[in-house]
Parts: C-alpha cells; structure tokens; sequence
C-alpha cells in the first residue's frame, strides 16, 4: 500500500510526489509514456536537447517558484524573443517600439500610442468583448491583422472574435525598445534539459512508465490512499457528460546539416495561408552550444502544426471558453465528490497553466497536504 499514487510524471505529478517523499511518505508515480517530464520532455538530438512536445521557456515572477525550480536544476541566461514572419516582413516580438516602428516608421512612444488609439476608435471599440476586440483596442488594427488574426485562427481553430480575450492578454505590449516576451523577473532553460531536471525531483521514487492508469483503475485505486491525479478530468469520468475541447499539437522534426537555419529559437509565422503556426530551432535555446561550450555543427528544427484533439490524440491546449468552461465546471463537481483523488495541473485543472503556475499549484495542495511548509 502506497500513501499516494501520482499518476503523471509531467511537473504537477514530480513536485507533488518529491515533496510527499520527503515528508516520509510512500509514493508511487506512473505515467502512460514510456518517458517522465510529461510535455516538458527534452531528447538529446545531436548535441542538443530536443523540446519534444513545444518549446518550453521558464519564466516567473514567483520568487518562491524560481527558488523551487533552481533547486533541481541551474538555468542559463535565454530570454525568449520570438519573430514574428508576416509574408516574409520580419516583426519583432512581444508588440513592443520595434515592432512599431517596422510596422509604421514611427519613432517615439506617442506616436506609437496615437496609431494605436486612432485605430482602435476606428473599430469603435469601448469595452473588448472576445480576443479580436481586445487585440485591436491593444495594439491597432495593422497589427492585429498581421501578426494576430492568422496566428490565433491556426492556433486556435476558431475565429478571434469566438475566443476569450484573456489569451491574448498573456503578451506584453510596451512602449519601450524591449524585445523579451515575458515580463518576468526571472527566465531562463535547465542547463542540461528539462527532463534531467524532473529526474532530479523524481530521484529515488519508485516511477512505473508506459503504464495506463485509466485502463486499470480498480487495481491501482487499491494500492494507494490517495491518487493525485494529472491526467485529462474529462478522460477520468470516461467523457461521461461529453467531451472537453482541447488543442493540440503536431511536430515535424528535422535534423539540418548546417548550422544555423534562421538565427533564432522562435519564429512565428502569423499569416493565415502558413501551415504551421511556428518553427523552433531548438540550439538557440542553448546558445547554439552542447554542454562543454563546443559549437554544434548541424540544427534540429521543429515546424509546429496546431489542430483539434481528437481522442488518441495529445491534449496541450484547454479552450477555456464559456462552453468548455462550463462543462469542466460540471466535471469539477464530480471530481469534489472523488475524496481521494486530487485533480491538478494543465489536464486535471483544464487550465491554460504555463509551468511555473503549474508549480505553484503543487505546492500549494501540497501545503494544504502537510506536505509542505
Ligand atoms: N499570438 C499571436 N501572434 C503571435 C504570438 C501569439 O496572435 O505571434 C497570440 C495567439 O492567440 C496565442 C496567444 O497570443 O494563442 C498567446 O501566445 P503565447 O505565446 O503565450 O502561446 P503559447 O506559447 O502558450 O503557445
């Protein structure tokens, strides 16, 4: 008997299961791949630690997360500064001076500003209803249509006036010359990849891979007190009042025989006729460097395809609009009835957690567990 059974070894299930071994209780973590890290996973692909499922850029302003996270791993100096690839015009990314002087030779922060409010009273928006409203109010109508409208249709699968604004609030905008997309404190890549960072949470607990908790239920439900939970909520009540809506995601991987195929880790291609959303040349994530600071000859690059999940597929991205919204609501219900089960992280919580968030909430229901202080 184990006094809990993690079931998930993305980042939800490894801080919860390092902190409840460390409190001296018997943890016992499984996971349906036949790898731990979840959608964090990093393979080392010719020197260079590959982002399996999407690029993951660690940023926080949560002190206590940053200090969490850096106990497992050192992190290098990255800070994400994606381009923006509109028909071949080359944007600077978050929307910042940069990118509005590309977009309309303007020079000072005012002028950029009385585009933007020009722009916005054109569209006669007074309070943004749903992503386009908020996009356009924030940014214009230039910049909406160039470097929003596509990327966020591809994205998303639905028009930007059918999506919530808050997704759009994620991106900074600035006034200022200052091309780093987070507004965090604290940024940076595991020297050494994500998943070597997880094994140093999971290190001496007892992990299962390749096994499907779902499809033996019964049998693990017996083995253990308490099961967290990190999995699909929709898939643990087997769909029962439908299907949740998700994203995901497609990669097409190449291993290129040169050294640099376009000068950063990050390129957004945001107009609409563009398969995919996005290519990532994972290096640049490292600097173009392997770990003894040699050069890497040759690049691994990702093109990104977004889609609908279907079941068989991976869910990445909940659609936190109001029907889905709603329906986890319903499933929330039935998981608060479930006393022995603790539903958590981006599946368990249908949320649209970056990691550090997802950090965060584990160790506050660890907290609430006594696990943690
Ligand atoms: N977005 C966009 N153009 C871009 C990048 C982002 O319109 O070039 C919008 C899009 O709607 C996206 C949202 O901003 O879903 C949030 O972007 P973020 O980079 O945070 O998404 P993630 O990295 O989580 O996929």
């Amino acid at each position: 008997m184990y006094d809990y059974l993690v079931v998930g070894a993305g980042l939800y299930g490894a801080v919860f299961a390092h902190e409840a071994a460390a409190n001296g209780k018997s943890v016992l973590v499984i996971d349906k791949r036949n790898h731990i890290a979840g959608n964090v996973y990093t393979e080392k692909i010719q020197g260079i630690h590959v982002h399996k499922y999407g690029a993951h850029i660690f940023h926080t302003n949560d002190k206590e997360v940053w200090d969490y996270v850096t106990k497992f791993a050192t992190f290098n100096r990255f800070t994400n500064s994606p381009v923006a690839n509109y028909k071949g015009e080359l944007y600077s990314l978050p929307f910042n001076m940069y990118t509005f002087n590309k977009m309309w030779g303007v020079v000072t922060p005012q002028e950029a500003m009385d585009i933007i409010e020009a722009q916005k009273k054109e569209a006669g928006i007074t309070e943004p209803k749903n992503l386009e409203e908020q996009a356009i109010s924030l940014v214009g109508k230039d910049i909406y249509e160039k470097l929003i409208k596509g990327y966020t249709k591809k994205q998303w699968g639905r028009p930007c006036n059918q999506l919530p604004s808050f997704i759009i609030k994620r991106l900074p905008v600035r006034f200022t010359f200052d091309n780093n997309y987070f507004n965090a404190l604290f940024q940076g890549i595991p020297i050494g990849g994500y998943t070597k960072m997880v094994e140093n949470m999971l290190d001496g607990i007892e992990v299962r891979l390749g096994v499907d908790y779902l499809e033996n239920k019964e049998q693990y439900d017996s083995i253990a007190s308490k099961i967290v939970y990190t999995g699909a909520i929709d898939a643990y009540f087997d769909y029962k009042l439908g299907a949740l809506e998700y994203r995901s995601v497609k990669f097409d991987t190449e291993i290129l025989d040169m050294p640099n195929f376009q000068g950063n880790a990050a390129v957004n291609y945001t107009d609409e006729e563009t398969l995919w959303t996005r290519i990532i040349e994972h290096k640049w994530f490292e600097f173009g460097k392997d770990e003894q600071g040699n050069e890497l000859p040759k690049t691994v690059i990702s093109k990104e395809y977004s889609s609908e999940w279907k079941q068989g597929d991976e869910p990445y991205y909940p659609v936190n609009d109001e029907k889905n919204s709603k329906l986890y609501l319903e499933y929330k219900n039935l998981a608060d009835k479930e006393s022995h089960v603790l539903f958590g992280g981006r599946l368990g919580e249908y949320k649209y957690y970056d990691m550090d968030a997802v950090i965060a909430s584990a160790l506050k229901v660890c907290k609430t567990c006594g696990l943690y202080k």
